[in-house]
């Protein structure tokens, strides 16, 4: 059995390294919120593979779904003979997504292809070019995906030139500074200095960011956001491919705000770890570009389609929404307690919504400088003690909690007492 050292040779040998890596951990199987390396040892998961199995690993209907659907027809192409399950998947979206109906959806393989697929359909709605979208927000590495996302480096350094027609302005992050109304005043005057507003045809924003930082919205600030767009005719786009499928406690992170999109991308939790994503928007919105401009081989792959429809089912009758506000519940109050300890002073913040929390580290409270090394260490550590965890944010100084929102609570308490010990182990090195 080749160790995880001997594996992550290998890797750098074989892999470029702009395809970077959380952990050297190389992962031989995986059940609910534990994963086992190759080298045996057994880890507990804070990823999910990056907010992905919101349903844990290996979910025994999962499991279920995809075996029975595998011996039927792996591929045969929606847009050459399609099936009942993509149309189903398509009503059960049209149903639960925060979208004005009628709603249509259209399915896809992966986030940034969601995300191309709302700008083309806004973008031949409208007739307008622009799209606005906000700093710190991720949106996919498509050149799309990077001219929409508000980070360079690691996203867009050396990638350009972007699509034209790309603004980006600041997202209302309170922690660093910048309230709803300033944000607001961006948009503002955006449209008095370089765009004006009837050349805009949509606005893209992350309800809480997720590679960005874990920053929540302010919800009036969204709901400003929607009367903007209205006064102009401008569309909105709420990503939800990271806060989707309960993970915030909700099966949409809109539906804490109240406000409807004209757009919804999704993917991530949407099939519990295959390849599917989603569009879903307003009928009239989504049927503006002509038959042939959308699609795709694989976009909604009948076996990602059955995975997802197991998925569906899972957070409905497992209460998942009640179970990410419970863990997220125990995971905020334990990261409240590691803030209050004054020997650490190196936790600058701690915020989060339903089960998408996390917590910002600092140098030192008092002057909440970004520190993106004791974050690096501590995920190192958290490793050494059998712990995974994300990273996250502008400065890379946020851990991400992403548990399984099926895990049960004794993992979520075991996992955070590792944590706890793990930053205190990691504030020690650094020092
Ligand atoms: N939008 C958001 C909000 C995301 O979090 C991500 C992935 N981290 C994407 C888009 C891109 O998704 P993918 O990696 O599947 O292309």
């Amino acid at each position: 059995m080749p160790t995880s050292a001997e594996l992550h040779e290998r890797r750098v040998a074989a892999v470029p390294r702009g395809v970077s890596q959380a952990t050297a951990i190389y992962a031989q199987r995986a059940k609910n919120a534990e994963i086992w390396s190759e080298d045996g040892k057994r880890y507990i998961d804070f990823g999910a593979g990056i907010a992905v199995v919101n349903t844990g690993h290996q979910h025994p209907r999962i499991v279920a779904a995809v075996e029975q659907q595998m011996k039927l027809f792996s591929h045969v192409c929606f847009q050459v003979t399609p099936y009942e399950s993509y149309v189903r998947l398509a009503e059960r979206l049209n149903a639960i997504a925060p979208v004005a109906a009628p709603a249509k959806t259209m399915l896809l393989s992966t986030g940034a292809e969601a995300v191309e697929n709302a700008v083309k359909v806004a973008r031949a709605y409208t007739g307008r070019p622009g799209i606005i979208s906000f700093s710190g927000g991720f949106h996919g590495r498509t050149h799309m995906g990077m001219a929409l996302t508000g980070k360079v480096v690691p996203y867009k350094k050396g990638f350009g030139p972007f699509p034209a027609d790309i603004y980006n302005v600041a997202f209302p992050n309170t922690y660093h500074g910048v309230s709803g109304e300033q944000s607001l005043a961006a948009i503002n005057a955006l449209f008095k200095y370089s765009a004006d507003p009837s050349s805009i045809a949509a606005i893209i924003i992350e309800p809480v960011q997720g590679e960005g930082g874990f920053y929540i919205a302010p919800f009036d600030f969204l709901r400003a956001l929607r009367e903007l767009c209205d006064e102009h005719g401008i569309l909105l786009i709420a990503d939800e491919i990271q806060t989707g499928f309960a993970r915030t406690g909700k099966m949409f992170a809109l539906e804490h705000v109240g406000i409807k999109a004209d757009v919804v991308t999704m993917a991530k939790g949407l099939a519990g770890g295959f390849p599917l994503s989603a569009i879903t928007g307003r009928a009239d919105v989504m049927d503006a570009a002509s038959p042939g401009g959308l699609g795709g081989t694989y976009a909604g792959n009948p076996v990602a389609c059955a995975a997802a429809h197991a998925v569906l089912d899972a957070i409905d009758e497992e209460g998942l929404c009640e179970r990410a506000n419970a863990i997220g519940r125990i995971t905020l109050d334990r990261c409240n307690q590691i803030k209050d300890r004054s020997n650490l002073n190196c936790v600058g913040d701690v915020r989060g919504l339903g089960a998408m929390c996390a917590i910002e580290l600092v140098k030192d409270t008092a002057s909440a400088e970004p520190a993106p090394q004791l974050t690096q260490t501590l995920m190192k550590v958290a490793n050494e003690n059998w712990l995974i965890l994300l990273s996250c944010g502008t400065y890379g100084n946020v851990i991400r909690f992403l548990v399984p929102l099926t895990a049960s609570d004794a993992i979520v308490r075991e996992g955070m007492d590792i944590f706890e010990t793990s930053l205190a182990e990691a504030v020690t090195r650094a020092a």
